[in-house]
């Protein structure tokens, strides 16, 4: 190591005294990063199977993404949406023909952000129908994750996220996530707007819709004149293996919302409105200083082009493959998941009973084996690599969980 050189302690040092204590992050000081490998400020690299939480779907320092974010950096970095610039305006167009149901977008900056306006779409749509306030409710599922602003935490229907901020916006129903037929009795209340989800709950457990429950969710929309709106923050971009995953479903929804991936670590959300609500919001009724910044459309219109890509989302399909018959061998040798489940790369192995609660130790586990893994709640290890990683990135990835789960079951 250099003699300049801060040491990590003393770097994370800083983190522990300065940063408002919210995150727990593991003792790794990252540094840098290429394809699907990043190193830390100490020189030991480590297979990315988290991609900064579903984000670097590109893996790092993808050519093309940074020859956009610099080609941009040279021209202009900022204009807020007082002025046009063409990177927004062409990002906008482009997401609504890859769409196939959207006629609008509003840029923003996060997920949270994109969801927020999304609950403020479904109010003014239903405030401009003549419905009044306490018929504007938006119904939300157990286990789901929308953001954490006041408005977001609130349709998150876990209580851990939301305790100790109340009071809390009104107007959210919580349902059991796949339950149609608890769905249809909510409706009957005659005072339900949209109905909020995510194709694959992602913080809640990698746990994707049953087959068919999106299609009900759709049908119950239409006969109660309600809005489907889905959050694929997580689940979109490529990820389970098409460039939205509601298309699997089979069914054209009102409102989506999209982030993460669709900047490529460059921060940027988008809200995309389809014909019944895209006209619902006018002049002054919702905004953002940062919103469709042009370095950061500049990126996501390239990320775009490229997760949308047949190239990608066949990587995708064989990557996952060979991800879960990966998961399936070490089972077999070491018996700590109950199930594997998720769709594309979107994967979760839920832990055996005996080991239930584990997943934050098997991080540290897995850290200390040069990989970065995630957990979905404390039972679930997430599996949501960069859709481009390459096989023989995979198989190190694979042999270094082996090790660090064997460390782990033998300790
Ligand atoms: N919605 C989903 C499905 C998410 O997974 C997340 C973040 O994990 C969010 C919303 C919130 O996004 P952000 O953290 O960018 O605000």
């Amino acid at each position: 190591m250099h003699p300049q050189h801060p040491s990590a302690a003393s770097l994370i040092d800083l983190g522990k005294r300065y940063w408002l204590p919210v995150y727990r992050p593991r003792d790794v000081v990252l540094d840098r990063g290429q394809g699907s490998r990043v190193w830390d400020t100490e020189g030991r690299d480590y297979i990315d199977f988290g991609a900064g939480i579903a984000v670097n779907a590109l893996g790092h320092q993808d050519p093309d993404l940074l020859g956009a974010l610099v080609a941009q950096a040279h021209k202009l970095w900022h204009s807020s949406n007082v002025f046009y610039t063409e990177p927004p305006l062409r990002l906008a167009e482009e997401l609504v023909q890859a769409s196939g149901f959207a006629e609008r977008v509003f840029l923003c900056n996060s997920g949270a952000e994109a969801n927020e306006a999304a609950i403020k779409l479904v109010r003014k749509w239903a405030a401009a129908q003549g419905r009044p306030p306490q018929r504007r409710v938006i119904v939300t599922f157990r286990g789901s994750f929308h953001g954490r602003t006041l408005a977001t935490v609130t349709a998150t229907a876990q209580p851990k996220y939301q305790e100790g901020y109340e009071p809390l916006p009104q107007g959210f129903r919580y349902l059991d996530f796949n339950d149609a037929a608890a769905l249809e009795q909510a409706f009957a209340a005659g005072d339900v707007a949209a109905v909020m989800l995510e194709p694959v709950q992602g913080e809640g457990g990698v746990l994707p819709a049953a087959p068919g429950f999106l299609a009900r969710v759709r049908e119950l929309c239409d006969a109660h004149d309600a809005l489907l709106v889905l959050d694929e923050i997580q689940c979109g971009m490529g990820r389970t293996g098409t460039l939205f995953a509601h298309v699997q479903d089979r069914v054209k929804p009102d409102i989506v919302t999209l982030a993460k991936a669709l900047g490529c670590g460059l921060p940027i959300g988008a809200m995309l409105a389809g014909p019944k609500v895209a006209e619902a919001m006018q002049f002054g009724a919702h905004g953002t200083t940062f919103g469709g910044n042009p370095l950061a459309a500049a990126v996501a219109r390239v990320a775009l082009r490229k997760l949308a890509s047949p190239q990608v989302l066949v990587n995708v399909e064989r990557q996952a493959n060979d991800l879960r018959a990966g998961l399936a061998r070490i089972n077999e040798a070491l018996g700590l998941f109950a199930e594997v489940r998720g769709r594309g790369l979107m994967i979760g192995a839920v832990l055996a009973e005996a080991h239930r609660g584990k997943a934050g130790a098997i991080l540290d586990h897995a850290a200390a084996h040069g990989l970065l893994l995630l957990q979905a709640g404390p039972d679930v290890l997430r599996f949501v690599p960069p859709l481009v990683i390459t096989d023989e990135e995979l198989a190190e990835g694979l042999g270094r969980l082996r090790a660090a789960l064997a460390d782990y079951a033998g300790a």
